[in-house]
């Protein structure tokens, strides 16, 4: 008997386990079905260039910075799921205006010329413009900086960096040719380590980052321009930039901006 109950509770417990197994295979398969669960979330592409710190950078294979937690913070709140583009920043607002990215956030400035191409959200961060030096160069103000072919500067492909310093002397640039383009900013700052470009003109929070990531290397006082950052969504999606200028306003009011903001530029 005593045998028999030994045997006959092994079995039970085996058939536990088994129907354990079983039942938990076809709650998966009931979740798969759909048929007591919501609908996937819908997806909300984001394009952005991961190479600008503190704005958008890769920790390993993670996206982190202030736009990726801006964006994941606005699509919590459309109940959207996240998917990040790293893409060339020049092909941003391309990829925008085409409908292939639903929004580009990238540190991006709002300018006249782009606003031809996509509208742009509610400004939710201010960047300006610096320029990089290398520690104990001849070039020790902004006045020194000279478009007359003595030294050449590196800018980041397509941003206003670029757009402003390759423009003509008259116009407050150092002239085209005097102009080295590089698909990022951190490719300009290596150039400008290895001395093929004298300065680099960058938004100075990524030029703090930089700096801070690399010996020999110091900002110009002075601010050589000022922007606003906002996220760049194709004209004719309207309903998204109500939807993403809402979310923006909300976030705002709960303070939940200004602590990413924080976050990753701490107070001076
Ligand atoms: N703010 C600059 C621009 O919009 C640079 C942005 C960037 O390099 N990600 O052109």
């Amino acid at each position: 008997m005593k045998k028999f109950l030994k045997v006959a509770s092994i079995v039970l417990v085996i058939a536990m386990i088994a129907c354990f197994a079983a039942c938990g295979g076809n709650t998966d398969a009931d979740t798969n079905n759909g048929d007591t669960t919501e609908a996937p979330k819908a997806v909300l592409t984001m394009a952005t260039n991961a190479a600008f710190p503190p704005y958008e950078y890769k920790e390993g294979d993670a996206y982190a910075g202030i736009d990726i937690e801006i964006a994941q913070a606005i699509a919590d709140k459309l109940d959207m799921t996240l998917e990040i583009k790293d893409v060339e920043f020049g092909s941003i607002i391309g990829g925008v205006q085409s409908g292939k990215f639903d929004m580009g956030i990238a540190g991006m400035t709002v300018t006249d010329e782009r606003l031809e191409s996509v509208n742009f959200s509610t400004s939710y961060a201010t960047g300006i413009q610096v320029v990089i030096v290398a520690e104990g160069s001849d070039i020790k103000s902004l006045d020194d900086l000279k478009g007359d072919g003595s030294m050449k500067f590196g800018v980041q492909q397509d941003t206003t960096g670029d757009i402003y310093a390759s423009d003509t002397i008259e116009n407050g640039g150092y002239g085209e040719d005097n102009v080295i383009r590089y698909k990022t900013g951190a490719d300009a700052v290596q150039a400008l380590k290895a001395g093929k470009v004298q300065a680099v003109i960058i938004d100075n929070e990524p030029a703090k980052a930089f700096v801070a990531a690399n010996e020999g290397l110091a900002i110009l006082d002075g601010e050589w321009t000022k922007e606003d950052y906002a996220i760049a969504i194709a004209k004719e999606n309207t309903e998204l930039l109500t939807k993403v200028n809402d979310a923006l306003a909300e976030l705002e009011d709960e303070g939940k901006l200004a602590e990413i903001i924080d976050k990753y530029i701490p107070a001076e």
